[in-house]
């Protein structure tokens, strides 16, 4: 049985900041469902720590790295078989706030010290070197936050396989100069082919440069980033490893986001018997305080930032309202976003519902209760939502780029045979609105409309066929070792 380690910055349910947790659970589980023995790697965050605690776990070694004492705790990833390590080192990850950031949104200062110790800890493991018994053939990376450890193994001999997938490469870890200086990283790796970004250090450029594969959560998005347009100033890059690039989709939670038997929802359904969707709506306008009157009900989840296309969706807003059309939002995010957001819901209350925070309960109750999910983004490497939405009979509107457009196909363009929601190409307020016009329509056409929810609800969103090209890519890598 083959063995790979899965390093990675944040898991379900312990710790999650995005997409990033979802796949760090359900890709190790279906790796391991197809024979795989996968261990996750993992900071020692207070949540982390303590559900290991709470589930009778102990430290298994102890040992230090320059100033820091580390421990390994072994335990399983809440739910699962699957083996996690978590990385003690109670300065470093013991701290309130989310993974990388304080209460005020602003970086932990020393991230590229938290990181670096997360990824000396990778290494060890990677070369047998943590007193462990247990020892890698692969090591799947996973963004920036272990982007060290393929540029720290890729000299070593008898290393592992490495693995880098980019989940989204907007975010590269960078740091000034002095910080590679200080992290005492070798003086070979501070060149522009290696870690050197203009004159910065490049975390996600140790993942890109030195892995043996690099994979990205879509095949669209693995066209797109070898573009400057996407590529944040690493398309050049890209298109050198080119031949080891590859864009493997995402696969969903189908346990969680089933509409027939999710845990969230008070009434269930299914391709075959869709009515109590309709139930579902009434039911999520009542606890969201809009008017229950049959007007069209657009959801929309994520974070709040520039990304998600949220001033496209400020743009379109007005319009719709004035039309009677009502809004599911959920979100956090940048002030500038959630201000004029928060205004629209004070000015439509019949109309607009607005939830500050997180909150996965509503996220389940808005995708099964809205007619249609938007999905205006600006880039989406993969995305989730698109695909939590078909399989709720919730049609997306969405801007085809990377994974959106990779899974949602458009009436006008694929037919009504194949189609599954709305699309639409030019980056700007107007095609979106335009998108969103033509599934009005459509939603006037109860039997175009059903058809459509049908064709989404029919896909495969699992994690079976991506978990298996996974595994093609760690077999090749393993036979180009030998
Ligand atoms: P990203 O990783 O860019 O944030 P994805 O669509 O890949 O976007 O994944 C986001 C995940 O986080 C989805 O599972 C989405 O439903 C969830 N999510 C985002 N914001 C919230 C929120 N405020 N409440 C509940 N779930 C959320």
């Amino acid at each position: 049985m083959k063995r790979i380690l899965f390093a990675t910055s944040e898991v379900y349910p312990l710790v999650k900041t995005g997409g990033l947790a979802d796949v760090s659970a359900s890709l190790p589980e279906a790796l391991c469902r197809i024979g795989y023995d996968v261990h996750i790697l993992l900071p020692g965050y207070p949540a982390a720590i303590a559900a290991a605690r709470k589930a009778g776990s102990r430290r298994k070694v102890r040992f230090s790295i320059g100033q820091y004492d580390v421990s390994l705790w072994r335990t399983r990833l809440p739910g699962t078989a699957v083996t996690l390590w978590l990385v003690d080192c109670a300065p470093l990850f013991d701290r309130p706030g989310n993974p990388y950031q304080n209460d005020e949104g602003e970086d932990w200062w020393d991230n590229a010290y938290r990181f670096h110790l997360f990824a000396q800890v990778g290494v060890m493991m990677a070369l047998g070197q943590a007193g462990l018994s247990w020892r890698p053939d692969i090591v799947h990376c996973n963004d920036w936050q272990s982007g060290l450890i393929p540029a720290l193994l890729a000299h070593s001999h008898k290393r592992p396989g490495t693995v880098f997938t980019i989940h989204n490469l907007a975010y590269q870890g960078l740091f000034p100069s002095d910080t590679f200086r200080a992290l005492g990283l070798p003086d070979s790796l501070w060149r522009l082919e290696e870690l050197e970004f203009h004159d910065q250090l490049s975390f996600i450029k140790g993942g890109l440069v030195f892995s043996d594969r690099i994979t990205t959560v879509s095949p669209g998005y693995a066209q797109e980033i070898q573009s400057p347009e996407f590529g944040y100033g690493l398309d050049g890059l890209l298109r050198h490893r080119q031949a080891q690039l590859s864009g493997i989709l995402n696969g969903i939670d189908t346990r969680s986001w089933n509409p027939e038997e999710d845990e969230h929802l008070q009434f269930h359904y299914g391709k075959d018997h869709l009515k109590s969707k309709a139930q579902c709506q009434t039911r999520l306008q009542q606890e969201l305080g809009l008017e229950v009157n049959g007007a069209p009900l657009l959801g929309f989840i994520g974070r709040l930032v520039g990304q998600k296309g949220l001033d496209w969706l400020l743009d379109v807003m007005p319009q719709l309202l004035e039309r009677g059309c009502q809004f599911a939002l959920l979100g956090s995010g940048e002030t500038r976003y959630e201000e004029p957001l928060k205004r629209l819901a004070r000015e439509w209350p019949d109309q607009v519902s607005l939830t500050l925070g997180y909150n996965e309960p509503l996220a389940h109750r808005i995708t099964a209760g809205s007619d249609a999910f938007l999905m205006p983004s600006r880039f989406e490497p993969c995305g989730l939502n698109q695909m939590y939405s078909l399989r709720y009979g919730t049609i997306p509107i969405v801007h085809s780029v990377g994974g959106l457009k990779d899974t949602v196909f458009d009436l006008s363009e694929t037919g009504i045979d194949r189609a599954n929601g709305f699309s639409f190409h030019e980056a700007n307020a107007d095609s979106f609105l335009n998108a969103i016009e033509r599934a009005l329509d459509c939603l006037k056409n109860r039997k175009a409309w059903r058809r459509l929810q049908t064709n989404g609800m029919s896909g495969d969103y699992s994690w079976k066929q991506s978990a298996r090209q996974y595994g093609e890519l760690y077999q090749e890598i393993l036979a180009q070792q030998q």
